[in-house]
């Protein structure tokens, strides 16, 4: 398409208000720049180079606008179906993004009902609620930040949606009295009075807990190349998870910030894969920041960084938007690594 005849169409187009698309611009451009360069790697025949910038331009009812900072001209991304009264952004962007991710022969959310029944609870360290929970057979036993979004309201309740993220930190096979059944661990950071540590504190033997939707976390560069594992109470069910399944040769650099020192047994408490349990003292090379009102998380994880010779090849962090927001441009900075090697994630908000 040249340039004009783009030109010709979009004006045909009219974009959506701001009202409607303007959260999802700005959470997208900033969250999910990996997602905008599937979209274009598997929609147009056009690369993205590691360090271009790429967002969403606009947005319209029939597509997404996306630009990538190089010469070509943004690229139009159609949607399945236009939104409209009942069809939301949101919906079509996980369509964009399943389609997208069948297309590149990667993982992606699914948009699925899940229960699970729990069996019992009891805590894993001292903040951490560990509910062990009979989940559905098809449960991924395998891969390290398997998780999902929970119902935090019962199906009868009419209030608007209360959700939360909690991760697979363990599934297993099991035979019992009923034969094979699979079994898991789902560990909720209890903290106050919040939805997700009220919601977990309420759980009964025999509850059902609903998820809507899979997420698997990308965690697939961590296979090769010295590793960096980033991680706060709500992200250590997935380095525990990897720690046990470690098969990289070399042992990954781990960074754990909590609020209460006792929380590092959490990931102390870990069985090792054998590969990493080759590493004598690997536990103590754990680096551990105590979080209180004056840590500056960032700060303080970088400095850990600095002061470490090892070369960094891949990284993996999960922490609170303002201190992942800031490590990210950190990093990108510093250790210059190709997009795929540097996922650091949002896991909540303060
Ligand atoms: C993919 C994914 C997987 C996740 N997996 C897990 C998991 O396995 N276990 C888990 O516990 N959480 C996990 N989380 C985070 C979880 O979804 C919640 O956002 C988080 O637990 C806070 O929810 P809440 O209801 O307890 O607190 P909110 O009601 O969201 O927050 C209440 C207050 O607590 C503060 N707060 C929240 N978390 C912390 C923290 N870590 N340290 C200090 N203050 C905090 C907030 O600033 C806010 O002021 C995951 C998130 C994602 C995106």
């Amino acid at each position: 398409m040249t340039a004009t005849t783009q030109a010709f169409e979009l004006s045909k187009k009219t974009p959506l208000p701001m009202a409607v698309k303007g959260k999802f611009m700005n959470h997208v451009n900033e969250e999910h720049q990996d997602e905008l360069v599937m979209f274009i790697e598997a929609f147009t025949e056009a690369r993205v180079g590691d360090n271009d910038t790429v967002l969403v331009q606009e947005v319209f009812a029939d597509g997404l606008l996306i630009s990538a900072d190089d010469d070509s001209l943004p690229h139009f991304i159609a949607f399945k179906d236009p939104i409209d009264e009942s069809t939301t952004i949101k919906s079509q962007y996980i369509h964009l993004l399943q389609s997208a991710a069948k297309k590149l022969g990667k993982l992606s959310i699914k948009l699925q009902q899940r229960r699970f029944t729990v069996i019992d609870r009891d805590f894993a360290s001292a903040n951490m609620l560990r509910l062990k929970v009979r989940a559905p057979k098809d449960t991924p036993l395998n891969h390290a930040g398997f998780a999902y979004l929970f119902n935090m309201l019962s199906e009868e309740d009419d209030s608007p949606k209360l959700q939360r993220y909690y991760t697979l930190r363990k599934a297993w096979h099991e035979k019992g009295s009923e034969g094979e059944q699979t079994l898991a661990w789902i560990d909720v950071f209890v903290h106050g009075d919040t939805a997700g540590g009220n919601w977990a504190q309420a759980m009964r033997a025999d509850d059902v807990l609903t998820s809507v939707r899979d997420y698997p976390e990308k965690i697939a560069h961590l296979a090769q190349g010295q590793c960096l594992l980033i991680c706060d109470e709500t992200s250590m069910p997935t380095v525990a998870n990897l720690l046990e399944q470690w098969q990289n040769p070399i042992a990954p650099m781990v960074i754990l910030v909590t609020n209460d020192p006792k929380d590092l047994s959490y990931l102390t408490d870990c069985t090792l894969s054998k590969t990493l349990a080759n590493h004598e003292g690997f536990f103590n090379s754990i680096q551990h920041i105590t979080k209180t009102s004056k840590t500056d998380i960032q700060q303080e994880i970088l400095n850990i960084i600095q002061a470490n010779p090892i070369r960094i090849e891949k990284v993996w962090g999960a922490l609170d938007a303002k201190a992942a927001k800031g490590l990210r441009q950190e990093l990108k900075a510093t250790l210059q690594l190709p997009r795929q090697d540097l996922i650091m994630k949002v896991y909540w908000r303060g």
